[in-house]
């Protein structure tokens, strides 16, 4: 098998100048790695389109970097005329009319889309285990989970079956599954890049994310997705960057801080070590390198705001799926439209997201929203204010982004923790934000993958994906591919 599909986006771009590689031949390429995926990476396929747009392409120049490269797309990314069903039943059969901005932006700029990737059902969940299709498993070791929701994109990179992903993040979704895959995992500046087309989970909190193999490439996909857009009333007029010269021209900011609480917290050694020798070796570089008293009611307080916030937004954008407009139809002989709606509802979604619908309805409920939404929006504020309070005397915070491997599949709970742990959720603070944040590869613990996150200032994007090359450069680990078989 050839190789171009484990590398990362300049070197495929360089030999599709240099007529080394066409297209054509990447696209057969990603569709035979496709065809041998391990993971359950998959939903709908565009083998035939994607055969039709490579052979368009005839010229590519040398500043055309994402000409004629193919790329995977999450499965809540409406694409005209492909099955988009955010790995939901309800939304099976549901084929869009149009492209979703980011879609239709990488078209424009020579982008190949291959496939959609299976994910935790419409967003929501972090297994990769809730998609209509099964378990999404992690392709270093099978048995464990990948992470989620953007489970397909994350399980596909790692496989080394296309160079660029799409995902999305409302809490962690990119970030936390990059981690448990060894990828780069970026989410941009809530408003930087247009969510038309993509499925809302908690629009407050959500942005488009996408995973590549080393960060100068995930630069070079911001430039191209990033800019206001007359369908997305809060896509952002600020004027557009070229994401890549930051990375290239190592344009930095000096200050790191990491949460002395967090730090502490932190029980897997080889974790920890990774972690302190990382912020040692950036200290050796001449950064200033501090620990930062972020309160500790406000990083317990991580967890609940994130479940009522995100379950309330949730709640009401899905009411739009009663079977009506979309998706299978009721089979019960429906007399009324709820008894209809009932129907396809309870067939149509899993119990995760059952069990969050309640949980919106019910802090929106007008007895309990004081007690419970109100309260939440109140806490994100104390949440944020404390960040951008950390952000007047820092430029970055970093934090590993996870505690553990992932766990097996078979040691999974359903039951929800009461004592969550401060890393488990620290990623939502990107989100809170809408800060820019980026996973790169920290080290390996037991043959797993471990990430560590940097988080800037909003509209910083530059400065963090030039940091997480930084720490790509000290690590070493970029262009990670799972599995002899896919080398
Ligand atoms: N794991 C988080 C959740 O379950 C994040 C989901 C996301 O970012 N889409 O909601």
């Amino acid at each position: 098998m050839t190789k171009w599909m484990t590398k990362d986006i300049l070197s495929i771009h360089k030999a599709l100048v240099e007529k080394e590689v066409t297209p054509s031949e990447l696209v057969e390429e990603c569709i035979e790695r496709i065809g041998k995926d391990q993971c359950n990476s998959f939903e709908a396929t565009r083998f035939d389109e994607a055969r039709k747009e490579a052979k368009k392409i005839t010229e590519i120049g040398e500043d055309e970097v994402l000409k004629g490269i193919p790329y995977l797309a999450k499965d809540n990314y409406s694409t005209k005329g492909t099955e988009t069903s955010a790995s939901s039943k309800i939304l099976t059969g549901y084929v869009p009319t149009f492209d979703a901005t980011v879609v239709k932006k990488l078209k424009r700029a020579g982008m190949i889309q291959v496939a959609h990737t299976t994910m935790d059902e419409l967003a929501m969940g972090g297994t990769g285990t809730t998609g209509r299709k099964g378990d999404t498993t992690n392709p270093y070791d099978k048995e464990r989970i990948v992470g989620g929701s953007s489970c397909g994109s994350a399980a596909a990179l790692a496989q080394g079956i296309a160079p660029m992903a799409l995902g999305s993040d409302t809490g962690d979704s990119v970030r936390k599954p990059a981690s448990l895959a060894g990828l780069v995992g970026y989410k941009a500046t809530w408003g930087r890049i247009s969510r038309f087309g993509l499925f809302p989970f908690a629009p407050s909190l959500d942005a488009v994310g996408f995973f590549t193999r080393d960060v100068l490439s995930a630069a070079y996909v911001l430039t191209a997705l990033s800019g206001h857009d007359k369908n997305d009333m809060s896509s952002s007029y600020r004027k557009k960057e070229k994401y890549e010269k930051y990375v290239l021209e190592g344009k930095r900011l000096k200050r790191v801080g990491y949460f002395k609480a967090v730090m502490d917290s932190i029980k897997d050694p080889i974790i920890k070590d990774a972690y302190s020798k990382l912020l040692e070796e950036l200290r050796k570089k001449g950064y200033e390198v501090l620990p930062y008293d972020y309160p500790i009611e406000l990083l317990d307080a991580l967890y609940p705001t994130y479940m009522i916030i995100s379950c309330a937004e949730a709640g009401s954008n899905d009411a739009n799926l009663d079977g009506v407009r979309f998706g299978p139809a009721a089979t019960n002989n429906p007399k009324t439209y709820k008894e209809y709606m009932i129907d396809c509802r309870s067939k149509g979604f899993s119990d995760l997201i059952k069990r969050r619908f309640v949980i919106g309805s019910f802090s929106l409920l007008a007895e309990n929203q004081p007690e419970m939404f109100n309260r939440a929006q109140k806490a994100r504020r104390l949440i944020v204010d404390a960040m951008n309070r950390f952000f007047d005397s820092f430029d970055y915070l970093i934090v590993p982004s996870a505690y553990s491997i992932p766990k097996k599949i078979k040691d999974l709970s359903t039951a929800w923790s009461t004592h969550p742990d401060y890393l488990d959720n620290i990623l939502t603070l990107g989100n809170f934000g809408g800060y820019p944040s980026v996973t790169v590869p920290l080290t390996f613990d037991q043959g797993m993958p471990i990430g560590v996150n940097v988080t800037g200032r909003i509209f910083e994007d530059g400065y963090v994906l030039s940091m997480g090359k930084e720490i790509e450069d000290i690590t070493g680990l970029k262009n990670l591919v799972a599995g002899k078989e896919n080398k």
